[in-house]
């Protein structure tokens, strides 16, 4: 009779062992969920990083944990730019935008399409014969990416970010720069309009959009033949971001430009003087730091 006790006793305190173990196992994974919780949240968020590509361009958005890229170098600095990108831990893009087959934007391309998985390929609507233009479309074929042109209006999204294509000119072009796919994103509260190499004649097309944006990536590196002052007006951006090489031959960006920038009170950021600029957000306040201080 006093072993059966004895035997009850044991299960009691066995039974209570194991619970407790339960109870611990439990807590541990709740503070587990808590931990990846708060790691989401600090994600929860927009990253841009307008990348210092020399004399070239190349612009990196991060949605939470989504990555979209356009435009992706020269050449010259593709090492550098799948350097940065590996660096941020990207392996993969939801959309890659090639705004038009220009080396200082296509020329890093093929290290992309060869480096990091592709979901989505967008190309402005025109051909060329280049051998940057033909290496891409080689890399492209290998790896069985399809690509699809992006058209005036055309729209994607990636979370709470929405893009739209506010280019129009693809027909009877007689500069490629105006091929060029002009995006504006909204992310929540707060606006971008990247501009790739877009000239007046596409600005003339965009006046009637609504274009206000906090922060512009100024087209074509600055060059006096963007960035008119009635599209300026109408954009009303907060900061300006110049992609350029330092000392660069064509002796961009241009003073007009400068001046028409600094005459409208818009902060200035340039890649060959700050380095990689980056922009975070969470969709109501924006706040811009510089790689070189
Ligand atoms: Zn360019």
């Amino acid at each position: 009779m006093r072993r059966r006790v004895r035997n009850y006793i044991r299960l009691f305190l066995l039974l209570l062992i194991i619970a407790n173990i339960i109870i611990v196992a439990i807590n541990k994974s709740q503070a587990q969920t808590q931990e990846v919780e708060v790691v989401n949240l600090n994600n929860n968020n927009l990253e841009i990083s307008y990348i210092d590509v020399g004399q070239a361009d190349s612009a990196l958005i991060r949605v939470n944990d989504k990555y979209v890229l356009i435009d992706a170098g020269s050449r010259e600095s593709s090492n550098k730019l799948v350097d940065f990108l590996h660096s941020k831990g990207v392996t993969k893009f939801e959309y890659v935008v090639a705004t038009h087959p220009h080396e200082d934007h296509i020329g890093g391309m093929k290290k992309i399409i060869d480096n990091f998985e592709i979901a989505n390929f967008y190309m402005a609507d025109v051909i060329t014969t280049t051998k940057t233009f033909e290496d891409m479309l080689d890399a492209m074929a290998d790896k069985k990416i399809t690509f699809k042109t992006l058209n005036l209006l055309d729209s994607f999204n990636v979370d709470e970010a929405n893009f739209v294509c506010l280019s129009s000119l693809s027909n009877n072009i007689i500069n490629l720069n105006d091929a060029s796919i002009v995006l504006k994103m909204d992310y929540l509260k707060t606006k971008y309009l990247f501009m790739a190499d877009a000239t007046d004649n596409v600005e003339r097309n965009m006046l009637d959009y609504d274009l206000k944006s906090d922060v512009l990536k100024v087209a074509h590196h600055g060059s006096k033949y963007s960035t008119s002052a009635a599209f300026l007006s109408l954009v009303e951006p907060k900061y300006a971001i110049i992609s350029v090489g330092k000392d660069n031959v064509y002796k961009l960006p241009s003073d007009q430009v400068l001046n028409r920038l600094y005459g409208s009170n818009i902060k200035v950021y340039r890649t060959d003087f700050d380095g990689t600029i980056t922009v975070t957000s969470d969709g109501e306040n924006i706040k811009i730091t510089k790689e070189v201080n």
